[in-house]
């Protein structure tokens, strides 16, 4: 029920609402809406307009009215009644329906129509809301439908079917009664079902006869009683009110709420509801229901793809009652191998189908996910949308879509979500190690890539784990729409039930998360928390391993790699994005490794190299050694000596980068950090630079004390060292230069480019240019070598934001380091704010966490400062972002818009940054 906050924010914007028209028609090749209209019409709605009733399609829709999103704000703002006239033109919609129905009246004893009432809100929510089928069902009108179809199986079918979806969403859910676990009407009724089938041996709800399925409604309507304490409504009108205000409800529903949290819907939007003409996929064999879609959402290729089940309404498909059958040949998988086709089945059906698969994405542009019904050999269609997709596919069917001329090249663009791109990079399982390994269950691929956790059984298990930082794996018979929380807190899901459709499926592929479902083997015991699979018995706390991509399921840990390695896919899209992008992408990086894995994403340059990288990780002992050496020095000539011994090191380790990206800029940063960060903690360490030093234990103790500063921070770093030392400056660049001048000679063309840290003043960047300069000239002279080479500063101070024209007089670019920027504007330090930042995002007092995407308010204003400052000096000036937002697509977003020459970040975010440019040319053109 609802949250009191989130009801006050509905009743705030409610005020503004003036209630226009309140129901929209559509049938009989006409609609009064269309697909511009989600946020009126709800999603579902919309596109039923628009196929029912747009010239280019026309689809077999059967009839039927959406109430607006607005009605559903007014319902909740006014203590959940309806807008006046409400009652009347629904009553007037159905009478339209009615004309459409061949004579078929609403609770018409002889000859009833029945309606189906759905939600729909602007952006799906899969499985969060509410759906009542066959309403209008009443002792009366089933005399009268039994009569006409000559089908009483088909009748109660229909019927049992209404009580439980009645009951369950409007008796109990809407009416705000919370049953014990498994003690739910709809569980409950499922037992006697389920008690039924047994007595009668039937092995599926399609073997109950026409007569067990009215004793059977007969006891559920007993059981409904018993439980809820109501008879069940045995009046058409009471039904359908009883539906439509069920529907709204389940907008403030639990679970829908967590969803929307999840999702960042607001509570405002609302919720449609449809009210349509029923058809009937259960009136026998040549009836059936299925789900499609127009493309394969798994892997993007161009083949339709569906599940479909004879003699069946829609719930059941995505409900995993039984084992869906494909429609056609590429639709099978391993638990549909022997099944029936719909197109050996019902051929003439199938091609009807095709044909409207081909119709509608020759219309959307897009792959779309459809609902289909077929009654007595007769093709309805009940809904289609744009269909959710993982990475994978949705890069190979906007390339697709480009070649067969259904997409521009900036549609191509803006059809892939930088999250989407991010699962083309996403981790999988070592294939050395799979390819060895034997899997112990299969079930379907429903989310990308792979994953390994320790075995869940519950999603409260599942979040309390990763709350403690452990990976986990959900395996769930199957998931429903409580699971989410939990869904989301795996690593990845595992379900013994499902489709490629089923609740589960949709969810992780909208997330892009690793998934497998329908894994048969499975047997999952929830009271000893064991499962059984392949034959052995694991427990929760086991580990297991997912390949999402194939479906396979692993005993224990399994070895992961990353999987961006020649992807042609992932080429072909980034040149795309390449052609439309106006912001350059640069990488940060330092060694080889790094720079080429970036280089081959396509970054553009190095925008940040930080030279004190070089003495940390893989080979780093000896320069690390002499490197502390010169830390400890006291006097100018120890110090000269140590530098001299580091020179050798740090030119090669430069000479190796600047060979890879030759061609490029590659901005390297002079050392930046507090030096006692370097001092060694362990004492033989100590003793060993005392040695070589040359001085006494003690005296050596005594210096590294003197290093230690009480906010390293804001101590002794950055250009403060080299103002200091200047002959640290000085062996740097002539690092740097040296380097340079021998590839320059070998014939490659290098750009370095030389970075000042910390500066917050104009004389601090003239000081160590002057130095920088003067090394060069020396340089150069010696070597007979002319380099292309420039000295810019790094803005991470806000008082080099204010000073930014006085140092563009000097320097030729300038590079945000938003990491310090945020750190000093706000005083917040960047090694402690975990602690407390996260309770400023929960508790909504920073939108999100400045660290991790620029505060545009903020930090942002100082940018475009001092951006501006800096170019009214030097026109040429050439500006970046090398701070970790420089990666994430809303902060490059900022940086196009502020008219940077170029973002930097991490080898693994060039290629999200370069789509992300791409499409914040499309949204916001700049000319260069
Ligand atoms: C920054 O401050 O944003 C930056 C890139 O430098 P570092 O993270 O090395 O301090
Ligand atoms: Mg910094």
């Amino acid at each position: 029920m609802p949250k009191s906050a989130t009801m006050k924010k509905v009743k705030k914007s409610v005020k503004s609402v003036k209630m226009s028209k309140m129901v929209y028609f559509f049938g009989g090749g006409k609609a009064e809406g269309n697909e511009s209209m989600k946020n009126l019409l709800g999603g579902k709605g919309a596109n039923l307009a628009e196929m029912a009733g747009h010239p280019a399609l026309k689809l077999p829709v059967p009839p039927g009215f959406t109430l607006t999103t607005e009605v559903c704000t007014y319902y909740w703002a006014n203590k959940r009644t309806y807008p006046k006239n409400l009652k009347e033109t629904v009553a007037m919609n159905l009478a339209r329906i009615e004309q459409l129905s061949n004579g078929k009246k609403f609770g018409d004893p002889k000859n009833p129509l029945l309606v189906s009432v759905r939600s729909g809100a602007r952006k799906s929510m899969p499985g969060m809301m509410e759906t009542i089928l066959n309403c209008g069902l009443t002792e009366t009108t089933i005399p009268g439908l039994v009569e006409l179809t000559k089908n009483p199986r088909f009748v109660y079918d229909a019927y049992r079917r209404l009580i439980m979806m009645y009951s369950d969403v409007v008796m109990e859910k809407a009416a705000g009664i919370k049953p014990e676990d498994d003690m739910g009407i709809r569980k409950q009724l499922e037992r006697i079902m389920n008690d039924m089938k047994q007595k009668k041996g039937a092995k599926s709800d399609t073997d109950l006869s026409g007569d067990d399925l009215k004793a059977l409604a007969a006891q559920f309507k007993l059981k409904v009683k018993e439980v809820l304490g109501k008879e069940f409504p045995d009046d058409p009108m009471e039904q359908l009110w009883g539906s439509i205000g069920a529907v709204f409800a389940s907008w403030m529903g639990e679970r829908a709420v967590s969803y929307r949290r999840i999702e960042k819907i607001p509570a405002e939007w609302g919720t449609a509801v449809n009210v349509q003409a029923m058809v009937f996929g259960n009136m026998g064999e040549n009836s059936s229901t299925g789900v499609g879609f127009t493309r394969n959402p798994g892997t993007g290729e161009n083949v339709f793809y569906g599940e479909f089940l004879e003699n069946a309404q829609g719930e059941d498909v995505v409900a995993g009652i039984r084992t869906p059958h494909p429609i056609n040949e590429s639709s099978r998988s391993e638990q549909s191998r022997d099944l029936k086709s719909l197109e050996q089945l019902m051929p003439a059906a199938y091609k009807e189908l095709s044909a409207i698969r081909r119709k509608l994405e020759k219309h959307y542009h897009d792959m779309l996910d459809i609902e289909f019904t077929i009654e007595k050999g007769t093709l309805y269609m009940l809904q289609c949308r744009v269909g959710k997709r993982n990475g994978p596919a949705a890069v190979r069917m906007a390339l697709d879509m480009h070649r067969e001329k259904l997409a521009t090249r900036e549609e191509v663009v803006m059809r892939v979500t930088p999250s989407q791109l991010d699962e083309l990079l996403h981790p999988i399982i070592d294939p050395k190690a799979e390819a060895v390994t034997k899997p112990i269950g299969k079930g379907l691929p429903a989310g990308p890539g792979g994953a390994r956790g320790a075995i869940v059984f519950t999603s409260e298990d599942a979040v309390n784990r990763r709350k403690e930082g452990k990976e986990v794996i959900l395996v769930r018979e199957e998931t429903n729409p409580e699971d989410v929380e939990g869904m989301r807190a795996a690593e990845a899901i595992l379900t013994a039930r499902g489709g490629m459709t089923s609740h589960a499926a949709l969810v992780a592929r909208g997330w892009g998360k690793c998934c497998v479902v329908g894994c048969a083997g499975i047997e999952i015991d929830l009271k000893t928390k064991t499962m059984h699979i392949g034959g052995i018995t694991l427990k929760e706390g086991d580990w297991i391993s997912l390949n999402g991509s194939r479906g396979l399921v692993y005993n224990g840990k399994m070895n992961m790699l990353d999987a961006s390695e020649s992807n042609d896919m992932l080429d072909q899209f980034l040149k795309l994005c390449n052609s439309v992008r106006k912001l350059q992408v640069w990488t940060n990086a330092e060694t080889e490794e790094d720079s080429s894995k970036a280089r081959k994403f396509g970054a553009e340059g190095i925008g940040l190299f930080r030279i004190e990288h070089m003495f940390y990780g893989k080979g780093s002992d000896e320069p690390l050694f002499k490197l502390r050496k010169m830390i400890m020095s006291k006097t100018l000539e120890e110090r000269k000596s140590a530098l001299n011994e580091l020179f050798p090191h740090m030119k090669n380790d430069i000479k190796k980068t600047l060979k890879v990206m030759q061609g490029t800029h590659v901005t390297i940063r002079l050392m930046d950090p507090p030096l006692h960060e370097f001092v060694p903690h362990q004492k033989e360490k100590l003793q060993e630079l005392a040695v070589s030093l040359g001085i006494s234990f003690e005296e050596l103790e005594t210096r590294a004390t003197l290093l230690r500063e009480s906010n390293p921070m804001m101590g002794h770093r950055g250009v403060r060292l080299g103002v200091t030392y200047p002959e640290i400056t000085e062996m740097q660049a002539r690092a740097i230069f040296e380097a340079a001048s021998e590839l320059q000679k070998e014939g490659l063309k290098v750009f370095p480019d030389i970075m000042i840290p910390v500066v917050s003043l104009k004389n601090e960047v003239v000081h160590q240019a002057e130095i920088i300069h003067k090394v060069y000239a020396e340089v150069s002279k010696k070597n007979g070598v002319k380099l292309k080479y420039m000295v810019g500063t790094m803005i991470e101070i806000p008082r080099a934001c204010l000073m930014a024209g006085q140092l563009a007089e000097t320097m030729q670019f300038f590079s945000f380091g938003t990491n310090d920027l945020t750190q000093m504007t706000f005083g917040y330090s960047r090694d402690d704010s975990g602690y407390f930042l996260k309770d400023y995002v929960e508790k909504g007092i920073l939108a999100e966490d400045p660290f991790q995407t620029i505060d545009q308010e903020g930090v942002g204003e100082l940018i475009k400062m001092t951006v501006e400052r800096g170019r009214k000096t030097n026109k040429e000036l050439k500006i970046g972002i090398c701070g970790e937002q420089g990666g994430e697509p809303a902060s490059v977003e900022f940086c196009h818009k502020a008219g940077l020459n170029y973002v930097s970040c991490s080898p693994f975010r060039v290629p999200i940054a370069i789509l992300s440019a791409a499409q914040s040319q499309i949204r916001h053109p700049r000319k260069k």
